[in-house]
Parts: C-alpha cells; structure tokens; sequence
C-alpha cells in the first residue's frame, strides 16, 4: 500500500455549511469479510453521559467503489451494517446534523465547522487500530486547526495512528484568530472562532505561564504540539480536555472584564492539568474505553477533582491570582461541600461511578442525595496534599505523589485503581492511607481541614459565629418570578412540602425576587418566625406555611495565621512556591498580584 494511503479514509465535505449539515464520505480497504459493520461511539472522552450522537445521522448508504449500491441496514440505535458482496474496499456516505456547541461535539455554521471525532466519525468496532486519515473540503479562505499531523506535506488531509487518537483531537475549521508560543521549544497555539482578539499580547503571556508551571511540576511537556482552541459565544460556558488539545467555550464579556477574563485562566488551567491528568495518567477503566456504553470508574474525583483543585493553584503559583484569592476560593468551596447535604450521603467515589445516571442527569434532589466529584474531588485533593505534608514534614506533597503516579502509569500501561493511589502515598509518605482513602474517598466522613491547614500555617473559621433563620431554599429569578430550584433536606421547607420548579409569588403578603426574599429572611426574621409562602406549581396557587429554622450565620474562611513559626511558613511558600507575605507596612513582597 503506498505510504500515503489509510486504511480507513474519511472525506468531509462541507459545500453548505449555513445548512448546518456535513457530509462524510467513510472508504474503508482490506476487508475480508461478507459484512461489516459500523458504529458511532454512544458518548465522547470527558463527558460521562451517553449522548447518542447517532441520532443526527442520516442518509447513511454503502457502494462499491465502482459506485453500485451495496446493502446496508441497521442493528441498534447506534451500528449499521454493509453487506459487503465480496467487495474488499468499500464507502459508506452519511450526513450528519451539527448544531450542538453547548457540548462541544459538533457545530457547522457559515463561519466555521467545529468536529469532535466521536460525534462525526464511523468506525469498525474491531479495526480500533488502524491507520486513518481525513480530508476537508471546505472554503478556500477557511484555516484549519487539529492537533493531528497533516499527511504528506497536505494541509487539508491529517493523519491519525488510530480511531482512539482521532477521536481525542477535535478539529477547528473556519475562520478564527491564531496566536503562537513556544514553551521549552514545544508550539502551542491559541485558536479564537467568535471574537477578535483584544489583548493578544496579555492572552499569550497569561496561557505561557500557565503552560511553564504545569510543566514545571512534571518535569516537561508530554505533547509535541497543544492547541487551545476557545470559541467565543452568547451563553457559552466551560471546556473539555483532548490529547493534544482542549476545546473551552466562553462568552464575550469575556475579554472585557477581569471576572469573566479570570475564570478563562481558571478553565484553561484545569484543561491544561489534564493533558497529565487524565489524558496520560488514566484510571484503568478509561485506559481502554467501550465507545458502545458507560465506561464506570470510582476515581472520577481524582481525575476531574484533583484537576480541579490544581486549577487554582497553577494559577497562584504562576502569579495570575493572588494568595488571598486562592484562600477566597478555597474558602468558597469548603463551604459549598459542608452546607450540601448530599455529603453526608455520597461518597466522592459512588458520586465517580453513578457520574452516567446521576451527576449527568440532574435533578432537583442532587443536593441532598449527591456530591459534585469535581467540588467534593478538589476539597478531598486539597486535603489529601495537608495530610500527606503534615506526615512528612512537608517533604512529600500531593505533588510528589501526583509526579510519582503519572512516571509509574504511563499512557502506554493497563492504567491505574484506587489501590494503587492508595499504595503510592502509603510509600511517599511511609505511613498508612488506607484509612484515609476509605474514610474520605469511599465513605462520608467530614473532611478534617482544621485539625490539617496548620501545616502550611493556614486556620479555617466560621466567620462570624452564631446563627440565622433558614428555610433551605434556593431559588433564582427567571423572567421576573422567582423559581425554586432546589430544596435542601436540612431546611423546614423541604418537610413543609415545597419544591423544585414552584414558583414563589410572595412570602409573608408581599413578592419578593428571590434575592430579597432570602436577605428577608436572614436580616429580618429569626429562627422559629412562622413563614407563609404562596407558590405558583402547575398552574395552580398553594399556601406553605411552616416555622424558620437554623442555620450558621457565617461562611468558612480560610486565612494566614498571624504569626506562624518558620516551618508552617517554610511549608506555605514550598506550598505556593513564594514566600509567606510580610504584613503591610514592612519591607519585603506583599502579597501578591503580579498580573503577569
Ligand atoms: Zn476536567
């Protein structure tokens, strides 16, 4: 076969982009077999959820390649097979439906064509590793961006060694902005479809410190080349990690207030943390993935949580966030976990295996009778790193166990289970974590911050004490009314009968948005007050009556000790990698917001 053919080949044309729809044409060679058969993977990598992206496929035909009809038909939502009449070397054409951005699998439109592999591309369930290729014919002013190496010198035809690695590199096609770095000589580039640029020069320097600390904690890059690929878009939000490329989706405010421009660094920080994370150092579950069902892992809160946690503090580290706003959000997130009810039912591990039926599949319940692996993950993470830098004096942290476990997982392994998470912290730190691991990982227990953020001389307080009348909802304004969106178990209401979806036309007489009412009911009224609520619920009006309950006034805050001795101090700057800020007023570094 000449080097320049594939066995399994993809053409896609894109002559009508504002139709939204895309046409494949799949030839597949060397078959031996009387029929074939042909699949869609049912989800995509970094989305646990069966997505069915078969359903946006249609006109699906096989030929010869002589172009006479071969048959086909279909074995399950998802499988189609070709009777192949001897054929050796078939096509199969289909079209397919791309307008789904919101999770990032595919959109088409008269400006651009965004391919997520999984969602696009057929495969041979048995030929996984075979060599492919695609060709894009698209217009002639559109530029290109893949991760995946163009074939022979053709920009417009990439080359993947298998069907897992096209998969995992979503293609870019359009019009859009690029922006070029180099970190240790690897290129990297920023990929911008929706929005001009504004500050490429900030955006350039901001990712390349990001980049450098990632790549400072493992010792080097594991990639050639990375694209960050950013579509800017109304309602836009979050990201999805790839091999050698993320896709983050963002709005347009973005690039014009600080906010919405920092949680782009947080994003694009926990996207790149992946590429080690995840990508590289995968739980054995997701090693080698079943593209046909779920693929059930517990270490979920490990790969999307300590990822998570990591966000933060690359960010701090590289001096894009300050100290004080690492802690804010550290504080921020110890009180979501706490207040949750669900903590106290689902373990980070279960909240890993169920992330198909349940994290994917919200409800108004998921309060009380779940954890978030991402929330829960980061806090466990962060303390996972006190524990193991309280046992050892600060020579192990859970960045030696994070570098230990990704040179003792390589990509190219069976991949890893809690067992031996468990076993390498157990020798880092020459102490015992299976106690840890089936306390905090597996069961519900509460995480014992305060007796561990000592050790890089930090405290965790309520702040301020004592307590306030709560009724246990939450709810959000949406066209003026104010809807209940969750009821959390540990209120009065949740007994009293209110729910998730009712609408709350006024409390005690009088209509309140739902930001007013719940200040009301804080500032104004006192545990054990009666409440009367009139709620909206299928169109039909209902008064809930029920008595104010209790519920702490303040909210965590995690801070510096004010005079810590120098080893908490030592541990702190080894923990953030600058030293312990001196106070205002003295000589020396304040604390830190560089902006770089
Ligand atoms: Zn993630």
């Amino acid at each position: 076969m000449p080097q320049n053919i594939r066995s399994i080949e993809y053409a896609v044309t894109l002559h009508a982009p504002q139709t939204q729809n895309v046409d494949i044409c799949m030839r597949v060679r060397h078959i031996t077999t009387p029929s074939i058969d042909l699949a869609l993977p049912v989800w995509r990598t970094g989305r646990y959820s069966i997505l069915n992206p078969a359903g946006t496929v249609h006109r699906v035909r096989a030929q010869q390649t002589t172009g006479q009809a071969l048959g086909i038909s279909k074995l399950d939502k998802t499988t189609w097979r070709v009777d192949t009449e001897g054929c050796t070397e078939i096509e199969v054409r289909y079209t397919v439906y791309a307008n789904s951005l919101g999770d990032r699998t595919r959109h088409v439109d008269d400006t651009h064509a965004f391919l997520s592999g999984a969602a696009v591309f057929l495969y041979v369930p048995d030929r996984r590793d075979d060599s492919l290729s695609v060709r894009l014919e698209a217009p002639a002013h559109w530029k290109l961006a893949c991760s995946l190496d163009a074939l022979d010198g053709d920009p417009r035809t990439l080359q993947a060694p298998n069907y897992d690695v096209l998969i995992d590199s979503p293609i870019e096609i359009g019009v859009h902005e690029v922006l070029h770095f180099d970190v240790h000589g690897i290129p990297h580039e920023i990929v911008l479809w929706g929005a001009p640029i504004v500050d490429s020069e900030k955006l350039t320097r901001d990712f390349k410190a990001i980049v450098e600390k990632q790549s400072e904690l493992f010792g080097g890059l594991p990639y050639k080349r990375y694209i960050f690929m950013i579509h800017v878009s109304a309602g836009a939000g979050g990201g999805t990690e790839h091999l050698n490329s993320t896709i983050i989706q963002v709005p347009p405010r973005t690039f014009e207030d600080d906010a919405s421009y920092k949680r782009l660094m947080v994003t694009a920080s926990h996207e790149m943390f992946h590429a080690w994370n995840v990508k590289r150092l995968r739980p054995a579950a997701l090693a080698r993935t079943d593209f046909a069902r779920e693929n059930y892992t517990d270490l979920l809160w490990f790969c999307e949580g300590t990822t998570a946690y990591y966000e933060q503090l690359i960010l701090t580290r590289a001096g894009l966030t300050s100290d004080d706003e690492l802690l804010l959000s550290l504080g921020e997130l110890i009180q979501m976990v706490r207040r949750r009810p669900g903590s106290k039912v689902q373990s980070v591990a279960e909240s890993s295996f169920d992330a198909w039926i349940k994290f994917n599949q919200p409800t108004s319940d998921d309060m009380n009778s779940t954890v978030s692996f991402y929330d829960s993950g980061a806090l466990v993470s962060f303390l996972l790193d006190m524990e193991l830098r309280s046992r050892t004096k600060n020579r192990v942290s859970l960045d030696t166990l994070m570098v230990e476990m990704f040179s003792r997982f390589p990509a190219s392994g069976p991949g890893f289970a809690t067992v031996d998470l468990i076993e390498v912290a157990t020798q880092l730190s020459g102490s015992p974590f299976e106690e840890f691991f089936a306390k905090y990982v597996r069961s519900t227990e509460p995480y014992p911050l305060e007796e561990c953020v000592g050790t890089v001389g930090l405290e965790l307080m309520l702040d301020p004490a004592g307590s306030r009348a709560y009724t246990g909802i939450i709810a959000m304004d949406l066209n003026s009314a104010s809807m209940v969106r969750y009821v959390l178990s540990d209120g009065p209401a949740y007994l009293a009968g209110v729910l998730g979806g009712d609408e709350i036309v006024a409390c005690n007489g009088r209509r309140y948005s739902s930001v007013e009412m719940s200040s009301q009911v804080e500032q104004e009224m006192s545990p054990g007050d009666p409440i009367r609520l009139e709620v909206l619920r299928r169109g039909r009006q209902r008064t809930i009556e029920f008595a104010l309950g209790s519920a702490p006034k303040g909210r965590w805050r995690l801070s510096r000790l004010p005079s810590p001795p120098a080893a908490q101090r030592a541990a702190y700057s080894n923990w953030l990698h600058h030293p312990w800020p001196l106070p205002k007023g003295e000589d020396g570094p304040k604390d830190q917001v560089r902006g770089k």
